[in-house]
């Protein structure tokens, strides 16, 4: 090839990818020649590259959803999903999980699982061997261990001195914390309004406890930020291959702190994760219960079936989140969701309640489809969870809706 051949042929390359990523960001099908897609929640950024990898080698697409799962799962750092996830109540973390698999049309579950790490690889087994969807609790784990899953205390010393920040300052009517005759004790005040000031008084004040408790200083202003709004966490990823089959899967410590026995929408097929493979895949995280009431990700599929592009189709879920609150401001700040849509052409989003997160950095996602980065995600309305005291007017037009 002579150089102005190539320097032409170069051009129509990067004028073809430009076209696709464009075509990709607004949503639309991806143009021909399709390649592998993977999508997931911004923490599925480290096991993106292996994930990716085994679909460019032929892997199935299950397992590159297992690989990307798994890296966050034995991450001691992510306190949301398996090893050092955020405990229940009372300090002992539970997982749940679920995995779809397109190609033959399978789905594997499991619910409130204790010691044992590798939940979504224990929810394919569920899929793989036996003949139900769905185990939980007891029977879970003895199912994993009858499968060679070691038994771990998952529970790490950071997140065991959080929980226990929280147990000592979440309510002022039980003997946890420091006691009268402490130095440290200090008369029970009622619970302040959230306002600015005293929200700012607050996190001082658990930033002192954090301290005395040995977390370290780096972490200590996020540990309170953990205490005053239990975080939910999860991990989910969605795949295409090329020749278009398609996996998905989610895996969760699911709420910090919530009641033991609590399964929120990681594990229902349908809410946390849904995969078509006529259609698509799309999964969920966020606050569990909003999107269980909705079947979230069935939902979505269901909608691109309909003809609405992954965003449209993602909005409208959200949409429904909303009227189900009377759209009430009150109760919807308080709300998070986070959904991640691939169609099997390869089109793909990332769409969020809120423009942004409990910190106030912007809603992210992870993509990979040979050039693997985050994605601002699309949004319903602008602002934070939190975003107090000043609320968004559902009735003004957000960037989403323009
Ligand atoms: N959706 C998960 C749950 O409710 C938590 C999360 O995604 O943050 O358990």
């Amino acid at each position: 090839m002579d150089r102005r051949k190539f320097l032409s042929s170069v051009a129509l390359t990067s004028a073809a990818l430009a076209l696709d990523s464009e075509a990709r960001q607004k949503n639309e099908p991806a143009p021909s020649g399709k390649r592998p897609v993977l999508i997931s929640s911004a923490n599925g950024f480290v096991g993106a590259d292996g994930g990716y990898a085994m679909l460019q080698r032929g892997f199935d697409t299950l397992d590159a959803v297992g690989f990307v799962l798994k890296v966050q799962e034995d991450d001691p750092t992510d306190d949301s999903v398996g090893l050092g996830g955020l405990p229940n109540e009372e300090g002992v973390v539970e997982l749940d999980a679920c995995v779809m698999h397109g190609p033959t049309r399978r789905a594997g579950a499991v619910g409130g699982v204790r010691e044992i790490k590798n939940v979504a690889a224990v929810a394919r087994l569920v899929m793989e061997r036996t003949n139900h969807v769905m185990l939980v609790g007891e029977g879970a784990q003895r199912f994993a261990v009858a499968h060679g899953f070691p038994r771990e205390n998952l529970l790490t010393e950071r997140s065991r001195k959080i929980w226990m920040l929280w147990r000592e300052t979440h309510s002022d009517q039980d003997t946890w914390g420091p006691g009268v005759s402490s130095p440290d004790w200090k008369p029970p005040v009622p619970v302040p309004p959230l306002k600015p000031q005293a929200l700012k008084e607050k996190v001082d004040d658990l930033a002192v406890r954090a301290a005395s408790l040995g977390i370290e200083p780096d972490f200590r202003m996020a540990a309170a930020h953990r205490v005053l709004f239990p975080p939910t966490g999860t991990i989910h990823c969605s795949v295409v291959n090329e020749k278009g089959e398609m996996s998905g899967g989610t895996t969760t410590s699911g709420l910090a702190w919530k009641i033991p026995g609590r399964v929120g929408d990681s594990p229902i097929i349908g809410a946390g994760c849904y995969t078509d493979q006529d259609i698509g895949s799309a999964g969920a995280t966020g606050t569990g219960e909003e999107c269980i009431k909705i079947c979230g990700a069935h939902t979505i599929v269901d909608n691109l079936r309909k003809g609405m592009t992954p965003k449209e189709a993602a909005l409208d879920a959200l949409e429904r989140i909303v009227r189900n609150h009377n759209r009430s401001m009150d109760k919807i700040r308080f709300l998070s969701m986070q959904f991640y849509v691939l169609r099997k052409d390869g089109a793909y989003a990332g769409v969020s309640l809120w423009s942004h997160d409990t910190d106030g950095k912007r809603r992210k996602f992870t993509i990979h489809d040979g050039n693997k980065r985050f994605e601002e995600s699309a949004y319903l309305l602008e602002g934070t969870p939190i975003d107090w005291p000043k609320t968004p007017d559902l009735n003004a037009k957000s960037p989403a809706n323009a």
